[in-house]
């Protein structure tokens, strides 16, 4: 007789993605197991991340949005500088004509908030433990646990972060692109209230962004520079830091201060050969990785989790790892996230560029950008908020 498998889904990888992916399934009535790394790095308190008034949407769905939990700051507008060239582009919300473009969130908080709604759910079985390998079998895929435990289900879904065994172990291949920089994060103090305004100004050297905090003086730093520069910048005492940043920011925000540690991020680019095959999908950053200079990696995630979850509550009953559900789901996604990687890279290369003319036409392009409105909402709308 042949034997069904133990679940349904086996998500391996409890970050943002694969803890709100697992909370979708299980609210529905999958057989989820989660299995989540012990040893991994722990998530930085100090990162926060741009979540978009879509993914926002998707959460309140679930009922995981609003969270007393998650540190939350809303973002009423964006302004996008080019040190160089003068150009400006700057979205309101109330322009655009919608309450607010996302929010800035505390993402170890976030994290948190979902895993801990995966794991409460009453039919899924939480693994602590490192997921070693994986083995696809004709009735079930097996997943092999660091202390040796067998689990089978009918899918595997890869939520296990940028360096993905799953992606390795399932043989997929992936390409990245090293941009041979560090993002430095921090908390810093404003010479002047932020009024929700999220600032980004791109220096030939790198972007760097202030977003804003729940406290109206103070804001996320996420400033990008080559390694080397930011090896330097992380030794500096927290005066010249200061005076370094001041300077790259000219004088708007007045005054910066960090009140933090700084800690710093290697930035990279990656896209996988496929997102799904026999009996596994992939999600997140496993199956794509952004520069964060749009604060698109963890909304592209939660995009991924949100079609997966419906394409396979639509193929309820069927045999989930050889259902059309895949098919749906990596046709969908795959548009939209290569579509976000080129332009995220594009944007890089384009203000990182030594060329003056490139500069004075990448400075008009923002401005003529500035004064049309039907123009903001379409861009405000591929970055994933509810604009008209
Ligand atoms: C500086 C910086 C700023 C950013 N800002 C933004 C922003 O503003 N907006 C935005 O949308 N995105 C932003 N991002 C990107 C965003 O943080 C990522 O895209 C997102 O965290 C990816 O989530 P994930 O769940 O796919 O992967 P991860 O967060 O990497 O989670 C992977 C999980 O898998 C677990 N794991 C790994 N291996 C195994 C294994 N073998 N077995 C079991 N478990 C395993 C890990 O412990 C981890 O919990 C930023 C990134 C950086 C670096």
């Amino acid at each position: 007789m042949k034997r069904s498998p133990q679940y349904d889904v086996i998500i391996v990888g409890a970050g943002a993605v694969g803890s709100a992916l697992c909370y979708a399934l299980a609210v529905r009535g999958l057989r989820v197991a989660m299995i989540e790394g012990d040893g991994q790095p722990a998530t930085s308190a100090l990162r926060t991340s741009a979540i978009t008034s879509r993914s926002l949407a998707w959460l309140r769905s679930l009922g995981v949005w609003p969270n007393a939990h998650v540190p939350a700051a809303p973002l009423a507008g964006l302004r996008i500088e080019d040190a160089r060239g003068q150009g400006r582009l700057c979205f309101d919300s109330a322009e655009l004509g919608v309450s607010e473009l996302g929010v800035i969130a505390n993402h170890a908080a976030l994290e948190q908030v979902l895993k801990e709604r995966a794991r409460g759910m009453p039919d899924t079985v939480w693994h602590g433990e490192n997921a070693c390998a994986v083995r696809c079998r004709d009735q079930d895929i097996q997943v092999t646990l660091a202390g040796g435990t067998l689990i089978s289900g009918s899918l595997v879904v890869a939520a296990d972060g940028k360096h993905s065994r799953i992606r390795e172990q399932l043989g997929v291949r992936s390409w990245h692109y090293h941009y041979g920089q560090r993002a430095i994060v921090a908390d810093v103090a404003l010479g002047m209230p932020h009024e929700q305004i999220a600032c980004q100004r791109f220096l030939p050297t790198g972007p760097v962004a202030l977003l804003p905090a729940t406290d109206p003086r103070k804001a996320s730093l996420i400033w990008s520079v080559r390694t080397d520069e930011a090896e330097r910048l992380l030794a500096l005492p927290d005066e010249s830091f200061n005076t370094a940043l001041t300077d790259a920011w000219g004088s708007s925000p007045g005054s910066l201060c960090v009140v933090t540690q700084r800690e710093s991020f290697p930035l990279a680019a990656g896209h996988a050969s496929t997102y799904t095959g026999n009996r596994f999908a992939l999600v997140g950053d496993a199956a794509h990785q952004v520069h964060p200079l749009a604060g698109q990696g963890v909304n592209l995630g939660f995009g991924d989790a949100e079609t997966l979850a419906q394409a396979l509550i639509a193929c309820r009953g069927e045999d989930l790892g050889r259902s059309a559900a895949l098919r749906r789901y990596e046709r969908e996604r795959k548009a939209v996230n290569v579509s976000m990687l080129i332009a995220t890279h594009a944007l890089h290369r384009a203000f990182t560029h030594r060329s003056r003319i490139l500069s004075q036409i990448l400075a008009t392009g923002l401005n003529v950008t500035n004064s049309l409105n039907p123009l903001k909402a379409f861009f405000m709308r591929q970055a994933g908020s509810d604009a008209p």
